[in-house]
């Protein structure tokens, strides 16, 4: 199989490069004419020299994983469905925001991409559909940053931009973590001056609480930081989300206070799914808000999204926002996420067997996860 250039970092580019007889700095030129022009063509490089480009041609690609279907919503929400093989698909979900707040206090463009690093995950959380199907497979580099090299290059034509792509989320399928090597090789392009530049306050990983690969990614590539919390004391949590069980709560917000240490922000969001009579009581709310008291934070409630035979429901909008009140009255941060793109929701929803059911998912997800 020929070597998929995507998935490779400055760093093994260089050495890759070195191998074959040239300079380190044609790494870095290959890198922008594929991750910032967008191209896939070693014929159309043509600051390279020919022999070179012949060589290239004979033992390299440089290909995003083939799109089952590309649609857009009224809103200028898009998504593509991406095979992956084996009867797999996985989603890239784009959702362009104009204007948006920045953190210097002004206003700038905004466009965020949510991206997938595995297909189906093996932490069955109970409310997540992903985790009830079990774990296929990990995705390797190229199949990551392919995401939002095809995401880049499509939109940059139509929207006739530089740089569409602004802030990307690692809140796709899968748990980001339990595919260390590989995301963190892809979040390391992501942030490359040669390759996509994207800030380390604008790329943000969600975890459900890897402890010690948390550690890790605090040395490796520390990137803006989600937690998906979901209980606010241990017994619940175990039952939700039962990697609780090896990492517990106090575990979990030790290592965000030291991974707060060396973050980009200085806060960590922690997500909270709110089903109905489970997790959204009052009396839940201000338990959450002594649980995460330790930590700086901003939360995030993300209304449930049901799925056929999950045993769950969403709450009422009376309950959601008398549980939100209950964390802003206390001081923190709270924001409850709203759906976007039902169109395309419907349009996906003719999509067959699994990669539908996988699919919608990974949307509604991303939707109610933007930070
Ligand atoms: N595996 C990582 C990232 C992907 S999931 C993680 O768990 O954090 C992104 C977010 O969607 C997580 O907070 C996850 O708990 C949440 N989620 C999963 N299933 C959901 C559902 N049915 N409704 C709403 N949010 C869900
Ligand atoms: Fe995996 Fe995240 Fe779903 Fe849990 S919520 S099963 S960690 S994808």
């Amino acid at each position: 199989m020929s070597l998929n250039l995507l998935g490779l970092s400055r760093q093994q580019f260089e050495s890759w490069c070195a191998e074959h007889g040239e300079k380190p700095f044609r790494a870095r030129q290959l890198m922008r004419w594929m991750h910032q022009s967008g191209v896939g063509d070693f014929g159309l490089m043509s600051d390279v020299s020919k022999g070179f480009r012949e060589q290239l041609a004979a033992c390299a690609v440089i290909a995003a994983p083939p799109v089952l279907r590309d649609t857009t919503a009224p809103d200028g929400t898009r998504k593509w469905l991406f095979d992956v093989g084996t009867g797999n698909a996985i989603e890239a979900v784009y959702i362009p925001e104009g204007d948006a707040d920045d953190e210097e206090g002004g206003r700038r463009y905004r466009g965020t991409l949510c991206v997938s690093s595995q297909t189906g995950c093996a932490l069955e959380c109970s409310f997540c559909s992903t985790g009830r199907q079990g774990f296929n497979r990990n995705l390797t580099a190229a199949e990551i940053v392919g995401q939002l090299w095809h995401a880049s290059r499509s939109l940059g034509s139509v929207l006739g931009m530089d740089r569409p792509v602004t802030n990307v989320v690692m809140m796709g399928m899968g748990e980001p973590l339990a595919n260390f090597d590989n995301v963190v090789t892809a979040m390391q392009l992501m942030l490359d001056d040669h390759a996509y530049g994207i800030s380390r306050r604008r790329l943000t990983l969600s975890t459900s609480g890897l402890v010690p690969a948390l550690d890790r990614l605090r040395d490796a590539c520390p990137v803006a930081l989600a937690v998906s919390l979901h209980a606010p004391n241990d017994a619940l949590r175990d039952q939700l989300v039962p990697i609780n069980r090896k990492y517990p709560i106090r575990q979990l917000l030790d290592a965000c206070l030291r991974y707060i240490e060396k973050a980009p922000r200085d806060f960590v969001t922690f997500e909270y799914v709110l089903l109905a009579g489970v997790n959204d009581s009052v009396e839940q709310a201000r338990e959450l808000v002594r649980t995460v008291s330790p930590v700086p934070c901003k939360i995030n409630l993300i209304p449930f999204n049901p799925f056929p035979g999950s045993g769950y429901e969403r709450p009422a909008t009376t309950a959601i926002a008398a549980f939100r009140d209950v964390l802003q009255q206390a001081g923190l941060t709270t924001t409850v996420r709203k759906t976007r793109g039902d169109t395309i929701d419907a349009a996906c929803g003719q999509l067959a067997g699994q990669v539908r059911d996988r699919t919608r998912r990974v949307q509604r997800r991303f939707e109610e996860n933007r930070t």
